[in-house]
């Protein structure tokens, strides 16, 4: 166990769903585990027992990516586990491939909406339908221009760039329900409210039931690993990490004794504890960059030894190409360094 795990509680103790089976959390809240094939191997989703226009039946928060494993046991578990009842709506916190991948699928199965926010559904629809400027081409001129240079490693980019999303999000639902920050949705007994998070996706919902105490918190507050907060070729002037800690204040006003229900990890209490855990995380990687500047001036390339000291696989290296930027850009965005593109065409930082 990590040591900053130990000061959080998991009240279910080691118990994992394991595939194609419901574990209850709450009452009326399953939780349940569907695999990805990446070194995080596992996405948590949410069915919660719920009475929609008139139909008895379960509102599914997040999906799973469209892969042939996931697909067969989505079959399996509508045919054995819930209770003989239908999907009735589905609602994604984020347009990611682990949450938005089935929904396509799944909706029209059951004849059932997709509710997200706009910033969630647009950007789905946009890299599921690989628009110019999201495929691979685009984001290797974006990786080049933070200093990659090994011409291999830029191929396995652009390869894995041109049909990454597009695999695991075949489709997206082609109309949506919008929700909307603060916004109130009745689910069964439960109401929850959403709450807007940046930084990790456009406009990320997670869902905070204040009578019972409860967070479906999707990427946004994870218990093990800390949140991706990545600058994308799309949009190369964000600001990732200083919109995700102001984010995180927005979970500030949860009950102390919150259950937490993440989509990766599992469910935890003291999430005022993980909240600062996150906090500390970052700025302790915000003076290591800034410490980096100060030495010499850094592209988000050098800066991948000091933020990472384990090996990567390719689908980690974007991620991590992305994290090191925005941690560049954090600094920058605070006047705490200068950016300068040189003569190689490569931008760097200097303290
Ligand atoms: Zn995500």
């Amino acid at each position: 166990m990590h040591p900053h795990e130990l000061e959080l509680q998991y009240p279910l103790a080691e118990r994992l769903p394991s595939p194609a089976e419901l574990v209850e959390v709450a009452p009326g809240i399953r939780w349940l585990r569907m695999p990805l094939p990446f070194a995080l191997d596992h996405i948590h989703l949410w069915l919660l027992r719920d009475c929609f226009e008139g139909r008895e039946g379960w509102t599914l928060i997040d999906c799973g990516i469209a892969s042939d494993e996931v697909r067969g046991l989505w079959q399996q578990i509508e045919a054995t586990a819930l209770e003989g009842l239908p999907l009735v709506r589905i609602i994604c916190t984020h347009m990611h491939p682990d949450h938005l991948g089935m929904a396509a699928e799944l909706s029209a199965r059951h004849g059932i909406g997709l509710w997200m926010t706009l910033g969630e559904y647009a950007m789905g629809r946009i890299l599921s339908a690989t628009l110019p400027g999201t495929d691979g081409s685009a984001s290797i001129e974006h990786y080049r221009r933070h200093g990659l240079t090994d011409p291999d490693k830029l191929e396995q980019m652009r390869q894995r760039g041109d049909r990454h999303f597009s695999q695991l999000v075949p489709s997206v639902p082609l109309a949506y329900r919008r929700i909307h920050a603060d916004e109130v949705i009745t689910i069964g007994q439960g109401h929850w409210r959403i709450v807007i998070g940046r930084g990790h996706s456009p406009e990320h919902a997670a869902l905070y039931d204040e009578t019972r105490q409860i967070l479906i918190s999707g990427d946004m507050v994870l218990p093990r690993i800390s949140t991706n907060v990545s600058v994308h070729a799309i949009e190369p002037e964000s600001d990732p990490v200083n919109d995700y800690l102001e984010s995180l204040q927005r979970f500030e006003a949860c009950a102390p004794d919150t259950l937490v229900l993440p989509s990766h990890g599992r469910p935890f209490r003291g999430l005022h504890v993980r909240l600062r855990q996150l906090r500390e995380h970052h700025e302790a990687r915000l003076l290591d960059t800034l410490n980096a500047c100060r030495e010499r001036p850094m592209s988000a390339i050098d800066l991948l030894p000091v933020l990472f000291r384990r090996k990567l696989d390719l689908h980690q290296s974007g991620f991590a190409i992305g994290e090191a930027i925005a941690h560049l850009h954090a600094l920058y965005f605070r006047d705490q360094v200068q950016r300068h593109r040189d003569a190689d065409g490569v931008i760097r930082f200097s303290a």
